[in-house]
Formats: structure tokens, sequence, C-alpha cells
């Protein structure tokens, strides 16, 4: 069962996977998460796929029995046997999430949410179209669209920033197949997407009938079945870390996770709410460091210029899951939250003060770093330890250098990988010293040549792929382009 994170409303599992935000605006959280017991320890030395079948029915309860073929398709659509496998990279470890079809953490989600929702339709009695809205800063859409491309009974609409993607990322999106997909740039930023969905959203349920026989549902990370499966990795870096022997059972580890709309972080944090042994959670961001200000001073101002980044994926200026780590750290006064994200709406700001910041502040450490730092770190990470970074990660390493003094060094210190270095060719091959070409695709072969990495096939094969999707249009028409149908 769920709540809103602004009224004490409750909804099953699977209402709260089709509706992806609640009726208030609000975003459904599982409030008695910490206080359900859940069997660590049985997790340990298990493979991904069973680790997930036991974080699946303990957070999706009503899935009970459809659990185990829903996530059954990991050893389908990941190339790595250990799905997400753990690297040893100097005295830390990168935790590499992008072995899935679109070669971004996303994948991990995207690939069980279309499964999750079609039988959440099912337990519903759902007859209705799903319509999937999804606003993008890169990598969210093309994994949604790799998801829900010709699945029955849903369509899916994406939404991402004009120019304010990777060559790479724009090509996955727009040459993408299927009868029931739509990709729409929108000049404008992320925040603009993500606030014309919203939008759409508070249309939808001010008059449900401008949708007529369809549902409007989330692939962002709004929607608790996109959060869920990926508190999986958390419990599976914590047990390969046990297998290679650089911890006991009980030892805690510290996670660094670079991050944009605060979605994997908080999976991080509802792990240790489930009581796995996690240190501190660092947030890392790039030059977009409204998250880094908040955490450290409990003032969250998002005005504040937008920043674009060689890390897009965390250009992000409203990170919308901050929202439900608020409802936690001040144990679950939604009026609270309600209020603090009035204040955001309206004013730009807000500021969180006693303990539920001091909560905040025990858990998290914050840092950010600039481009250069970025460039750094993917020159270090290669050259020291041979293992190639893409941008977003390297903000992860890059960080967790400066904030080394603050964490304890006896514990291990597990950097979330969250793409291939190939989705931005260009970045990484100049980081190395390298020039890169006018033509993406040359660019990613000729850093595959100096590093002896082969270029991810399903980024290979874009090249070959006809252009589908040319819409483009202004931030103010995103509303009515959502709720018309798509086919
Ligand atoms: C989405 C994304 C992030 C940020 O993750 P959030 O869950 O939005 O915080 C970081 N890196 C990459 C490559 C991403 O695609």
């Amino acid at each position: 069962m769920f709540q809103s994170t602004r009224s004490t409303c409750t909804v099953s599992d699977t209402a709260a996977v089709l509706q992806g935000i609640a009726p208030d605006g609000g975003l459904f959280v599982d409030a008695g998460i910490a206080s359900r017991s859940f069997d660590v320890k049985s997790c340990m030395g298990l493979g991904y796929t069973e680790i997930a079948k036991k974080v699946f029915a303990h957070l999706l309860p009503e899935f009970s029995e459809k659990i185990p073929s829903i996530v059954s398709v990991y050893p389908k659509k990941f190339s790595a046997a250990e799905i997400t496998p753990l690297r040893a990279v100097g005295d830390a470890y990168a935790l590499e999430l992008y072995h899935g079809p679109t070669c971004a953490f996303k994948d991990v989600a995207l690939s069980v949410l279309p499964l999750l929702i079609t039988a959440a339709k099912e337990t519903e009695g759902v007859k209705e179209k799903i319509a999937i809205l999804t606003a993008t800063s890169g990598d969210t859409g093309k994994a949604a669209l790799e998801g829900f491309h010709d699945v029955p009974g849903t369509e899916i609409t994406v939404f991402f920033p004009d120019g304010g993607v990777s060559p790479m990322q724009k090509a996955q999106m727009v040459t993408q197949e299927g009868g029931n997909v739509r990709v729409c740039a929108v000049r404008g930023n992320f925040d603009d997407c993500q606030r014309g969905v919203k939008e759409a959203f508070a249309a939808f349920h001010a008059d449900p009938l401008r949708c007529a026989g369809r549902i409007l549902s989330s692939a962002n990370s709004i929607n608790v079945g996109r959060l869920i499966p990926q508190v999986v990795y958390y419990f599976s870096a914590y047990s390969q870390l046990l297998s290679a022997g650089r911890i006991s059972y009980g030892e805690k580890a510290d996670f660094v996770v670079p991050t944009g709309n605060f979605g994997d972080i908080l999976a991080g944090y509802l792990a240790m709410l489930m009581g796995l042994p996690v240190g501190s959670l660092v947030c890392a961001s790039n030059a977009n460091n409204v998250l880094t200000d908040f955490i450290r001073t409990g003032v969250y101002d998002r005005r504040r210029p937008f920043l674009k980044t060689s890390s897009p994926s965390m250009d992000i200026l409203v990170s919308s899951n901050l929202e439900r780590l608020l409802f936690y750290a001040a144990e679950g006064d939604t009026e609270l939250v309600a209020s603090l994200m009035h204040q955001l709406n309206t004013e730009g700001a807000y500021t969180l003060s006693g303990k539920p910041i001091q909560h905040i502040q025990e858990h998290f450490l914050a840092g950010c770093c600039t481009e250069e730092e970025t460039r750094a770190a993917i020159a270090d990470l290669w050259k020291e330890h041979g293992w190639l970074s893409d941008t977003h990660t390297a903000v992860g390493f890059a960080v967790a250098q400066k904030l080394k003094g603050s964490l304890d060094s006896s514990r291990p210190c597990v950097v979330l990988s969250t793409a291939s270095p190939f989705k931005f060719p260009s970045a990484v091959l100049s980081a190395l010293g390298g020039t890169p070409q006018e033509d993406e695709f040359e660019t990613a072969a000729n850093l595959s040549a100096l590093t002896g990495i082969p270029v991810p096939a399903s980024i290979a094969g874009l090249k070959e792929k006809k252009v589908l999707h040319t819409d483009v249009i202004p931030v103010a028409e995103v509303v009515d382009y959502a709720l018309r149908s798509v086919d």
C-alpha cells in the first residue's frame, strides 16, 4: 500500500504503479517501509534475479505471484552475467549499471516497468489504454521507449529538451520504431519538459474525459514502479562486496550516486530503511548544484541559472524525488511536505530546518564538481586504473575524491556507474586527449580504437537507422501534445 507525500490518501500497489503520481500532486510513498522487517541476510550470496524477487515481494507484495516472471527478464535483457557487476577501480568500486539495452542505468527499472503496468492492469481490471508520458534529460526517454514500444494496451510519448541531450541520446530516441510511440523535442530545458508533463497530469485529473479511453501514467522516477527496481542493486552490490571478501556482514558501505532527479540515490535510502548496512549516501552533482546546497544548508533554491554540462542527465534544478526524502525525514508530516512543495512552486525556494534536515545530514553527504574536474576524473580513471568512465560516473568519482576526508576510509566506497562511456563519446574522447569528429559514430569508433573497448552493439547499430521523429514544439504546447492520442 502506498500513500501520497502530500495527504493521507492511500492506494493499492497496483493503483500506485498505474497512476504514477497521486491525484493531489504528491508522490506515492511506502510509509511503513522501515517498520516491516526484511531479511537482508537471506539476500546475500544470491544472484541478481533472486535478490530482485525478494525485494519486489517486500515492496510490492500485491504483485506477489507475478514477480518471478517479471524479474526473469533481467538475464534476457542485460549482457553482463551479474546484471550489475561491481568492479574494483583503485581503492574504490564502480557498480556498472549500464549493461542493459540502452546502455544507461534506467534500463534496470524500465525493463520491468511495462510488465508491472501490464500486471497491474490485469489485477485492477483496467480496460483503458495506458498512456505513458515521460520527460527526459536524455536516458529515461530511450530506456522507456525500448521498454514500452509495441507493448499491447500502452502508448508512450517522450519529451526531451531540444539541444539539451547528447547527440547519441538524441539518435537513440528519434530513430525509435513502434506503432505506439511518439518522441517530441521541446524548445526549453528538462525542467520545462518535466513541468509540462506534471501539468498534463493535473489537466487529466481535472478532466479525465479529455483523454477518453486512456489513463495517463508516468515512466519517470516519480512512478514507484521506476524506483523500486533500483533498490535491488544496492543489495546486489553489498552481496558482491561480501563475496569479494572486502567486508564482513554488518559492516557498512558508502555509496556515491551521480544525481539528477534524486531517484537513484533515493533507492539507496530505501535500501537503508530496509536494513541494508549503508554508511553515507553521497549525492554527487555537476555544476547544477542545487542539491549540494540543500543538503549542506537546508535551503533549496532553484532560482539560479540552468547550466548545460557534459553530464546532461544530471542537468536538473527541480529534483522530484527529493519530495519523498522530505516525507521520510519529516516522519510523514504531509502538511509540511505540501507546504514546502507549494513554496517551491510559487516562490522557487524553501528552507527545511530542525530535525528533518538533521536526519538528512546524518545519512547524506553532498558535493559537486566542475567540468574541468569531470574531465580530469575521466583521464585519471583511465590512466591510473584502465577503467573507462562516462561523464556522469566521473562526477561521482570526482566528488568521492573531494569528500575523501569526510568519508570513513575503512568502509568500501561504491560509485554508481550510470551510463556507458559510448553514449557520450565526444566528451570522453576529448577528456582522454583525443579529438572528437563531426560524426558521433566516428568518434565512438575512435574511442574504441584508443581504449580497446568495443562500442556496444545497440549504439553502433543506430548509424543505419532512419530518423522517424522530427516534432519540435514550444513549452506552451506540451500539455496539448501530451493529451492527444498517439494514433
Ligand atoms: C538519469 C541519470 C542520472 C541521474 O539519476 P537520477 O535518478 O535522476 O538522480 C545520472 N546519470 C545518468 C547517466 C542518468 O541517465
